[in-house]
């Protein structure tokens, strides 16, 4: 096929097969964050450039790398959103919806565009589900936010496979002070530093920190610790984030050189980490931004947030054998039908069952070839039981019904019957 009818690299289709864990995935979220009291916010996927310059930080690999942007047709620079942080406080602040310290819990699901190099769990269009919550201060918010991934790893198996990593980055002061300590250590040693860290050390030093390179890792084990400057708030914040994670038994971790790689966060930052993935295995981070709303022109409005990577918890899954057995099975019964005036009552039957049993999953398959071919695709279709309707089964008002499954003879159910008797041989979700 010739390249620009392909999809764009980076960029992946999402097949049937792989939908329904998807859809476990997000529908166990969604479930999780209704009981929690978060309601879903929806913005848009395209916004001014200007707001993720102003709220990301310029000097972010994002911001400077990885965003699609284009003009539209008036001349605007737009871009797709890399993240949904900014548009989260975009839309909050536009609708005023935070005002008078209205506390808000909410969340969003969908794409996001980045241009990063494609690999097994990076891509350039991918998916986050994310959380942001304003008006509330107090660790027990941080807390909150990482005990409902403690559970959400919990219903879908996940708890062993991932590490809490924690850090507090301050407040700006603090962490301003703490920046010039460690500039004065870097510019010591600078002619030991990978290009990158060198370039980084005056644009945005913390990022130093973050460096993969061995040998500036191995300097950075004697640079300042940002614990040491930290601000007697955000040192009680922290201590009553970890009291509370201690009280409900979260195992954690403290990474002093976890910054993340915006400009926004102040105070607690985390990420949840896995060795399964190789390389990309954080599949959640976030962190609180106080100074943000005020930053995009709002009130000062404490908040805190993250977001998760579906596709990279999508590969956990799989890897390690978490895929519910049922999703396998997206039919419960697969009815067959033969010859002209059984298709007509079959497609009748069907309604009268649907109307019954509204949530039954029952895949109709009529004039699609012969007996054989059919029973084998109801077979494939996973369904539990086949149903057939041919002239013989017309004449009587009946059905054949096959288990597909474990032993056991076909019967003859009279269509009256049908939807009873459906009801007492599957399980409806
Ligand atoms: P990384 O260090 O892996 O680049 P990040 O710090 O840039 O991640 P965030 O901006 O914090 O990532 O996004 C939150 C989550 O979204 C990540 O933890 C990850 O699970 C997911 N994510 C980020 N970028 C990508 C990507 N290009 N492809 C797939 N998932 C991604
Ligand atoms: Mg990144």
């Amino acid at each position: 096929m010739s390249k620009s009818l392909q999809a764009i690299r980076g960029m992946n289709d999402i097949l049937p097969e792989q939908t329904p864990l998807w859809r476990y995935f997000e529908g166990t979220v969604a479930r999780l964050l209704d009981n929690y009291g978060y309601r879903q916010i929806r913005m848009p996927i395209v916004e001014f450039t200007e707001l993720f310059k102003r709220s990301i930080g310029e000097v972010t690999d994002i911001v400077e790398k990885e965003m699609y942007t284009f003009d539209d047709r008036n001349g605007d620079s737009l871009t797709l959103r890399p993240e949904g942080t900014a548009a989260c406080v975009r839309a909050v602040l536009e609708h005023g919806i935070t005002g008078g310290g209205q506390v808000q819990k909410l969340w969003y699901v969908g794409p996001m565009f980045r241009h990063e190099r494609p690999q097994k769990g990076r891509y350039r269009q991918f998916h986050q589900i994310g959380l942001e919550v304003f008006n509330l201060e107090g660790p027990d918010i941080d807390a909150e936010l990482i005990v409902m991934t403690w559970r959400l790893w919990g219903e879908l198996g996940l708890r062993d496979a991932v590490k809490l990593e924690l850090n507090s980055l301050g407040t700006s002061e603090s962490r301003g002070r703490y920046r010039e300590a460690l500039v004065d250590f870097l510019s010591a040693h600078v002619d030991k530093l990978d290009e990158d860290s060198q370039r980084r050390m005056k644009t945005n030093p913390l990022r130093v920190l973050d460096t993969k390179n061995p040998e500036t890792q191995a300097i950075l084990v004697d640079a300042p610790k940002m614990a040491d400057y930290l601000d007697d708030e955000s040192r009680a914040h922290f201590e009553g984030l970890k009291a509370r994670l201690d009280a409900v038994g979260i195992p954690y971790v403290i990474n002093p050189k976890l910054v993340r790689g915006l400009d926004y966060y102040s105070k607690t930052v985390f990420e949840w980490v896995t060795d399964k993935l190789g390389a990309q295995g954080t599949v959640c981070a976030g962190g609180r931004y106080d100074g943000l709303v005020e930053q995009m022109g709002g009130k000062p409005t404490p908040g805190v947030g993250f977001a998760m990577g579906i596709e990279r918890l999508v590969l956990m899954l799989e890897a390690l054998d978490k895929v519910p057995e049922e999703l396998s099975r997206q039919v419960d019964i697969y009815l067959c039908a033969f010859g002209e005036a059984a298709e007509l009552a079959a497609l009748s039957l069907s309604e009268r069952v649907r109307d019954q049993l509204p949530n039954l999953r029952l895949q109709v398959n009529a004039g699609a070839g012969s007996f054989k071919s059919q029973f084998k695709k109801a077979d494939k279709s996973g369904a539990l039981y086949a149903l057939i309707l041919g002239d013989d089964e017309l004449a009587q008002q009946v059905v054949g019904f096959k288990p597909l499954r474990g032993q056991g003879e076909q019967q003859s159910i009279a269509w009256d019957a049908l939807a009873a008797h459906l009801a007492t041989c599957v399980v409806q979700g």
